[in-house]
């Protein structure tokens, strides 16, 4: 049984047989591809509790011996679909059982019970007493398996801070050593190797947090493009700005920053795509604006730093792949998107296009270079690697 039905089912059963027919029946259900899970507790013990739980949920069959191997469970239903119907207690290794009433076609053994592991305990009398409809041997095994994978694929939990995060465990046995963390569309999936214990798991759940938890923003912020209504945040020197919407009588939006606060004027004669595109266009060449100034005045605060007498010539522009460049006549280009990030990875990228009129491409002397005038450039080169995705309007 595994994490992700439907797989793929097989079934060894006669020709001809119904399965509805009164009887006991040795079933043998293996693990998806024959893994060995039930090797590994806890899943050996899901597996007999939900072999025990299937019987208790389901009054109208009696489930007899039965025995987990690593692979695969054989066990004993009795499967009778006659009311009032009594039988004796039957599971002796041997197939077919005694039935209580003889079906028809009993049905001989899916698999010899060779390989039981355990001496076999007495078995247990089931309810003498039937009342209810009949149901197929099919649909108990069905029921089985989707309880059991279920359980398989339990949802657990870490606390991170103030935060939970809810992550579904996947295991398999080919997984041996790693746990690897995905974290998509569907949440949080953890994939890790049987032997794992759960709460191993959650630790490093636990360390990854801080990553878990960036991509799940990320995520968040990549699957809600900007509406540009009010209320909504956008960002401005790392932080996040709330957005003021109104409109009045004027010729174009109006963008002012006040108090932390984007607060825009939009003609009141628009609505809708027209109204939006508006806001974003007013929105963006505020933030061109604030790129401009914030970029010249730390071009010229680094320069002395990186031993130029006379800041080079800056220029902002749209690029959509590069926060920044450097022309081979020494002018300095760089994205308007840069305003939204933290002053510290601004700075960053200044003195990265800095370094490079002095050595052009990325050499260790380049990086010598950085280091020299920015120690943790690396961290910061780290967080504007990981900015690059949120920061987009
Ligand atoms: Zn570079």
């Amino acid at each position: 049984m595994t994490s992700s039905p439907p797989h793929g089912r097989r079934s060894v059963r006669m020709p001809g047989h119904d399965y509805r027919t009164a009887g006991a029946y040795f079933v043998t259900i293996c693990t998806y591809q024959r893994l060995l899970l039930f090797e590994h507790p806890p899943y050996g013990e899901i597996a007999a509790h939900e072999w025990g739980r299937s019987a208790s949920i389901r009054s109208e069959i009696a489930l007899d011996d039965f025995v987990v191997m690593p692979n695969h469970i054989h066990g004993v239903v009795w499967f009778v679909n006659s009311a009032h119907t009594t039988h004796d207690v039957g599971a002796q290794g041997l197939a077919p059982l005694r039935p209580p009433h003889p079906p028809h076609h009993a049905p001989p053994p899916l698999a010899p019970l060779r390989d039981r592991a355990r001496p076999q305990p007495a078995a247990e009398a089931p309810p003498s007493t039937f009342r209810v409809a009949p149901l197929s041997l099919g649909s108990f095994v069905r029921g089985y398996k989707s309880a059991e994978a279920h359980d398989m694929t339990a949802r657990q939990s870490a606390r991170f801070g103030n935060t939970t995060i809810e992550y579904e465990i996947r295991r398999s046995e080919r997984r041996k050593k790693t746990v690897q963390i995905t974290v998509d569309g569907n949440g949080v999936q953890v994939a890790a190797p049987c032997t794992t214990p759960d709460d191993d798991v959650q630790a490093i759940v636990r360390k990854r947090a801080p990553w878990i938890l960036r991509h799940m923003s990320r995520r968040t912020l990549q699957a809600t493009p900007k509406r540009f209504v009010s209320g909504e945040t956008l960002p401005y020197l790392g932080r996040n700005v709330r957005l003021v919407v109104d409109s009045a009588v004027v010729r174009s939006p109006e963008v002012r920053f006040d108090h932390w606060r984007f607060r825009v004027t939009v003609p009141s004669r628009l609505a809708g795509d027209e109204r939006r595109a508006a806001i974003r266009r007013g929105v963006i060449g505020w933030y061109r604006a604030r790129a401009e100034d914030r970029l010249r005045s730390r071009v010229a605060y680094w320069c002395p730093h990186l031993g130029h007498r006379e800041p080079p010539r800056v220029l902002i522009r749209d690029q959509r792949h590069r926060w920044g460049s450097c022309a081979p006549d020494g002018t300095l280009r760089f994205n308007w998107r840069l305003v939204m990030a933290p002053p510290a990875l601004i700075d960053y990228v200044v003195v990265h296009e800095l370094a490079h009129l002095t050595v052009a491409g990325h050499s260790q002397r380049f990086w010598d270079l950085v280091g020299r005038v920015m120690p943790d450039y690396k961290g910061r080169r780290a967080r504007l690697a990981d900015a690059g995705l949120w920061l987009s309007v």
